[in-house]
């Protein structure tokens, strides 16, 4: 069997996981997740979350008002997810881009024109916000790829490790929220930046289980 297939096998026996992205009843999906997707750059989710429901709260979150909303309130919003500066500029070019586009006609390349919007970013748009084939490539999948012999180093591009995947799993939008899903699961469980490998259940498999 293919190393990604069993890898994905095994994490979905481990974990209760599902494809995952929240999303608030009463929003948009599509914009609700492009937001989050944006403001998770170099944070963690706990922070984005603190910023949606201020935008919330505050009746930004829906196109109309992320356009004309002024800076300075956008970036009091979302100051807890971090680099709050970049962010609302993002989030304004991301809005004003998108905001009279049909679904059909967003692609990865017409994102990733986008001033602050890279391949993850992209991705995640286009996989849980629009429910398009596009699987997320993300440091977790990079150190586990790697620990695990799946890939020989654990900086190698984007893209390649996307199409390693994409390749396996043909087209398949649940397959790769899910994956994605079980991959941070497992690295936040166990295989952290310092690996807890004694305890770890797919020791069996992994490369580094004799650290
Ligand atoms: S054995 Fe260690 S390095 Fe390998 S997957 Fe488990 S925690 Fe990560």
């Amino acid at each position: 069997m293919h190393r990604i297939r069993e890898l994905f096998y095994l994490l979905q026996r481990l974990y209760n996981c599902h494809e995952w992205w929240p999303v608030h009843e009463n929003t948009d999906p599509f914009l609700e997740v492009s937001i989050g997707a944006i403001l998770t750059q170099n944070t963690n989710w706990e922070n984005v979350e603190k910023a949606i429901n201020n935008l919330i709260k505050e009746g930004l979150l829906n196109w109309e008002n992320l356009d004309f909303v002024r800076m300075e309130k956008l970036k009091e919003c979302i100051r807890p997810a971090g680099f709050y500066n970049q962010k609302a500029i993002y989030i304004k070019n991301f809005v004003k881009a998108v905001k009279d586009l049909s679904p059909e006609n967003i692609t990865r390349d017409f994102l990733l024109s986008i001033k602050g919007i890279g391949e993850e970013t992209a991705d995640s748009i286009l996989l849980y916000g629009l429910g398009k084939p596009y699987f997320v490539v993300d440091a977790y999948t990079k150190r586990l790829f790697y620990r695990t012999g799946i890939t020989e180093k654990q900086n190698i591009p984007y893209r390649k490790v996307q199409k390693m995947v994409m390749k396996v799993f043909p087209a398949d939008v649940y397959t790769y929220r899910l994956f994605h899903a079980l991959l941070v699961e497992h690295c936040k469980k166990y295989c952290r930046k310092k690996p807890i490998c004694r305890e770890c259940p797919i020791r069996n498999i992994c490369r580094q289980n004799l650290k």
